[in-house]
């Protein structure tokens, strides 16, 4: 089986695969009754991708906070 690039990130993908595994955008050389199955597994890993972020979003924004509250204790306490 050949190997394709990958419309969103140029990685080297199975033309067999319903997405690809480096970056989960959907292969379009897939069989055209796989079209449904490829969208709801883009779909879904756009999902996850987009969730993933968000909460690294929100620990990144708790974990600025607590040493913020930290810094501000200190100096309270020095000063
Ligand atoms: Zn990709």
């Amino acid at each position: 089986m050949a190997l394709i690039p990958c419309p969103a990130c140029s990685q080297r993908v199975s033309e067999q695969a319903l997405a690809c595994p480096s970056c989960g955008h959907p292969i379009a050389a897939a069989g055209e009754g796989k079209q449904t199955a490829v969208r709801v597994l883009g779909g879904v890993a756009g999902t996850y991708v987009s969730a993933n972020a968000l909460v690294q979003l929100v620990l990144g924004a708790v974990f600025c906070i607590c040493v913020a509250a930290v810094i501000m204790t200190l100096i309270i306490v020095s000063g």
